[in-house]
Formats: structure tokens, C-alpha cells, sequence
């Protein structure tokens, strides 16, 4: 398999520059544990967003190809689902240890075409990795239960696997998201249909290449490739039991929408406005440096970046301290040494975000920090927005209403926690909030009122460890988050119980008669 990082074969070399790729190649998908050309005439260009130089062509798979995707998944289903879950660990074992042999070819291929510093590209790959690990546990997480519900009878309880089920992932996370699926959904013996970001699929090749040397069976996991019509086959493939999808709002209700009426499960994680309340009594240089961390990382492309300042009281003369620290932060090509953000996925993206920016100005918000305009002299060509930060803004402007995913903080000033707390329970998102005090019945009070999924207490970026599950809410999730990804309800989602029950009676226990009522147990 060639990469557009560099590494052929079985080899392990990679690019670690952003200079000009002179043979393109074009990226293949993944069936039946082999890479394949895909006859398609339809192609996505994927450009390196630092210089906007060509990377590989991302094919639009066939319906043929999707079907024959679909088709090795069944194929494999019957088999696979009855190894034996030890069989299935010790793959995972070994797809762990890859992984980690892996790690910086990873993290190199994630550089390349989204854009992060390499040492962000590594903690994308670790936060996968660690689901995987996790993964191993399967033995244990899929132990049923069993209870003596009366006299020689008992109830027990399997988990099953649902068949074939497809990841849909996002352009923001090209390791970490396709490994909160890959992991759980094999380990728990189904197969999986993958469709990774068309942006970025890279680091989704390599897990590939990786899976087979694991020694996943062939079609355990496939990878195709495309955008919405691949998405819509998806949706309407009556095999695919259930969809675990990541990404914005728009294309989530929709797939949440329509994969659910085809009688579809869909586990759907949408976009956020993840807010930091600040509180006078709080560490500020703990602050400080957690806001501008969380704020500006992977230049504000996560999900879970904390993107809104609430600044209670006099915390708001802090600002121009924020600034000069969010000044320093090296804006540069991700494999340059020091970079702390690369740039924004594409020109679209930087335009949406610098008109977002303008909105906010025109409404009446001042730009204490403006990262328009800035260029790194290496790589005049890229998606460039340095660190931005709007002050004085209401909750009616567009630049708050709207999820910004690019490096822009925008602040907000209210005189007590209760205004605060108002304020954040009025947005319509809820994946992630931050509170920063030092008061332990303060942040107890806010834990307890807030309304969002997931609560960090001096902590930035609440992201959940995968023992514990992603738990965003309102409408940073479909269907009012009832399916969360990774940990215990990970591996409820792509499990189906079965109940049963069983007399074993002695002969003389047999009734003579029928028993027409409700059976009780009792
Ligand atoms: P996106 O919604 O544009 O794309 C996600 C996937 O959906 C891609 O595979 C894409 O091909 C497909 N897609 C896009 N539009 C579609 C449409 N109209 N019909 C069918 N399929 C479509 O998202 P993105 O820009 O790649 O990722 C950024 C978004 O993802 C942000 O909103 C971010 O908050 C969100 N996100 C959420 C989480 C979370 O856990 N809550 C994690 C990461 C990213």
C-alpha cells in the first residue's frame, strides 16, 4: 500500500515536510483486506492546508465498490462473530501493539493532510489507541448476567453482535475517531464498513494496513471512500444494522434522521460551543494558560475546544493578559519545531471563519486579538488564522450562535455565577463546559446545575478516558445522546441482548394442567 506520506509497502518511512509531492497517487479503498484502485472517474482533491500543494486524489467509490464492500462484511459476519472472544482480544492485542509501532506514521500522515503540529497528531493517535486498549477488555465487558429467578429456573443474558455496522467519521480527528469505532465494533464481533473524512483519510489507510496485520479476517473491516451519495448508500443499505457517526449538525440530524427510519441504530455526535466560566477566586495562571491551550489547540478544530469565555465579575480585566499569552503561540507548518497551531482545513473553512470574525465586528464586539492576515513566511500558501479573540459579545451575535471551529475565543462578561450558569444552559449546545474556581461548593453547585455533557473542573478539555464514555448532549448529539461512543455503552451500542430463560425441573414438579395465566416466575 502506498501512502501519500511516503511509506510503500511494508515499509515505514514517511514524510515529515511539507514540500511539493511529485508523484501523486491516488488513494485506494480497502475490501476483503486488500488495497484496490477504485474505477471511478469522480475524485476529491485532498490539499496539505499549509501550502495547499495536491496530496493524493480521494476516489468517490462506485455504488459496485460499496456493494462489494458491503458484501465482503456479510461474508465475514458468520464467521467472525463466532471466533471466540479470546481469539478476538488477542487481534486486538496485536492491533494495539501496531499501533504503537506505528505512531508516528500516523501522526505524519494526519500532519500532512489535516493540518495539526505532529505532537497534537500524536495525542490524536493516543486518544485511539487508548479505546483500543480498552477494547481488550472484551472478555470481561461482554459477560452477561445471570440470576435464579425461582425454583429450578434461571434467566440469563448474552450480548450479540448486531451484523454489519458503518463509522462515518469527521475531517477533525483522522485517528482518534475512527478508532472509537474500529476497536469495539469488531471486538464485540461485528464487521464494519468504514467511511473516514474524505478530507483526510490517510491515518483511516494505515489503521487499515494495520488491521491486516493483525490478522483480522478478511472483510472484518473495509474502508470506502466518498461523501454524501456514499453516505446516502449507507443510510439505505438494508445489511448495515447500525451507523456511529461524528460530525457537524447538518449532515448528523439528517444521517440520524433518515438512518433511523430505515430501522437503522445510529449513534450520532454533533457540534458544540463548549463554554469556560471564570471565577475571581480561580489559579489564574492555571487559567491562563489552560484557556489559551484549550482555546487556539489543533487552531480550535475540536469538538471539545473551549471556544467561549464567561467571564464572571473582575475577571474580565484579565483579558489583555490572554491576548498576550495567545499572541506567543507559534502559528507554523505542523512539522515545523515549536509549532503550537497549524492551519484551518481548507480556504472554505478560513473564509467562513474570517467572515464570522468580520460579523462580529460589524455587530459591535471589539477584536482585542486579530489572527487575519497572518501568513508564515515558509508557507505563504496555507489556511493561515492566528489566534483571535472577541470581546465584549452578546449572546445574539452570529459569532456566538454559530460553532466558529477555527481559532477564535470569543468572551462574554456577566457580574455573578448564576448569570453565567443562565447563560450556558441557554445555548443550545451542550458537549462540553468548563468551570475554573478554587471553591469546592462552587464548583459543586455549577457541576450540579449545569446543562452539558461533559463538566471539567479546572480541567480544559473533559474529554472522557474511554472506561467512561463521550457524553455530550442537547444538540451536540442526536437522538438526546441515548447511544454514547466508547466505554460500557460503547459496547451496549454495538451489542444486541438476548434474554433467556430456563426451567430444569425434576419430573414430579410437571403440572397436569395448563396454565393459562400470565407466567409470573413467582
Ligand atoms: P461534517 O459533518 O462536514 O462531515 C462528517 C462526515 O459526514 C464526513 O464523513 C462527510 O463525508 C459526511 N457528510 C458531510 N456532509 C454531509 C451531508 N450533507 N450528507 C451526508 N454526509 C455528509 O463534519 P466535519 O467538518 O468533517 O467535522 C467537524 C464537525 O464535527 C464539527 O461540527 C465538530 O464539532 C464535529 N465533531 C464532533 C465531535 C463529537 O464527538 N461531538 C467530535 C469531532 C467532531
Amino acid at each position: 500500500y502506498f501512502h501519500p506520506a511516503g511509506a510503500e509497502g511494508t515499509e515505514t518511512k514517511f514524510l515529515t515536510t511539507h514540500e511539493k509531492i511529485q508523484d501523486i497517487k491516488d488513494t485506494p479503498f480497502f475490501v476483503d483486506n486488500k488495497f484496490v484502485t477504485s474505477s471511478t472517474t469522480q475524485f476529491i482533491d485532498l490539499h496539505d492546508p499549509a501550502t495547499n500543494n495536491l496530496v493524493t486524489r480521494v476516489p468517490q467509490n462506485t455504488d459496485e465498490e460499496l456493494k462489494a464492500a458491503v458484501a465482503s462484511a456479510q461474508r465475514a459476519f458468520e464467521s467472525w462473530r463466532s471466533t471466540s472472544v479470546l481469539h478476538r482480544q488477542a487481534i486486538m492485542f496485536k492491533f494495539v501493539a501496531l499501533i504503537r509501532e506505528n505512531w508516528d506514521r500516523l501522526a505524519a500522515s494526519i500532519t500532512l493532510e489535516q493540518g495539526k503540529t505532529f505532537a497534537d497528531a500524536k495525542g490524536d493517535v493516543l486518544r485511539g489507541l487508548q479505546v483500543a486498549e480498552a477494547a481488550c477488555a472484551a472478555p470481561e465487558l461482554l459477560k452477561g448476567e445471570v440470576l435464579e429467578v425461582a425454583k429450578d429456573m434461571e434467566t440469563r443474558t448474552y450480548r450479540e453482535p448486531l451484523g454489519v455496522v458503518a463509522a462515518i467519521c469527521p475531517f477533525n480527528f483522522p485517528a482518534m475517531i475512527p478508532l472509537w469505532c474500529i476497536p469495539i465494533a469488531t471486538v464485540t464481533g461485528n464487521t464494519l464498513i468504514l467511511k473516514p473524512s474524505e478530507r483526510d483519510p490517510g491515518a483511516a489507510m494505515i489503521l487499515a494496513e494495520l488491521v491486516e496485520k493483525a490478522g483480522f479476517p478478511e472483510g472484518v473491516v473495509n474502508v470506502v471512500h466518498g461523501a454524501h451519495r456514499a453516505v446516502n448508500f449507507i443510510l439505505d443499505e438494508p445489511a448495515i444494522k447500525a451507523i456511529s457517526f461524528v460530525g457537524g449538525n447538518k449532515a448528523g440530524e439528517y444521517i440520524f434522521t433518515r438512518g433511523s427510519a430505515n430501522g437503522k441504530r445510529v449513534q450520532a455526535n454533533l457540534g458544540a460551543k463548549n463554554h469556560a466560566a471564570v471565577l475571581p477566586d480561580c489559579n489564574k495562571n492555571q487559567f491562563l494558560n489552560a484557556i489559551v491551550g484549550a482555546a487556539f489547540g489543533a487552531a480550535g478544530q475540536r469538538c471539545m475546544a473551549l471556544s467561549t469565555l464567561v467571564m464572571v465579575g473582575e475577571t474580565k480585566e484579565w483579558l489583555p493578559e490572554l491576548a498576550e499569552l495567545a499572541k506567543g503561540l507559534q502559528v507554523n507548518g505542523g512539522f515545523e519545531p515549536g509549532a503550537d497551531l497549524g492551519p484551518v482545513i481548507s480556504p472554505q473553512s478560513k473564509q467562513r471563519i474570517e467572515s464570522l470574525i468580520a460579523s462580529a465586528e460589524a455587530e459591535g464586539a471589539t477584536i482585542l486579538l486579530d489572527g487575519r492576515g497572518f501568513a508564515p513566511a515558509k508557507y505563504p500558501d496555507g489556511n493561515w488564522i492566528a489566534p483571535t479573540i472577541i470581546t465584549n459579545v452578546t449572546p445574539s451575535m452570529q459569532c456566538y450562535k454559530e460553532e466558529i471551529f477555527g481559532p477564535v475565543l470569543v468572551c462574554l462578561n456577566v457580574d455573578t455565577l448564576d448569570e453565567a450558569i443562565d447563560l450556558i444552559n441557554g445555548n443550545e449546545y451542550g458537549n462540553g463546559v468548563a468551570i475554573f474556581t478554587r471553591s469546592g461548593p462552587t464548583a459543586e453547585s455549577f457541576r450540579r446545575r449545569i446543562d452539558a455533557g461533559q463538566v471539567g473542573i479546572n480541567v480544559p478539555i473533559p474529554v472522557p478516558l474511554p472506561m467512561f464514555s463521550f457524553t455530550g448532549n442537547k444538540r451536540s448529539v442526536a437522538g438526546g445522546g441515548a447511544s454514547t461512543f466508547y466505554g460500557k455503552p460503547g459496547v451496549n451500542f454495538y451489542t444486541q441482548l438476548k434474554t433467556v430463560t430456563s426451567l430444569w425441573s425434576s419430573a414430579d414438579a410437571i403440572a397436569k394442567k395448563a396454565d393459562v395465566h400470565m407466567p409470573t416466575h413467582s
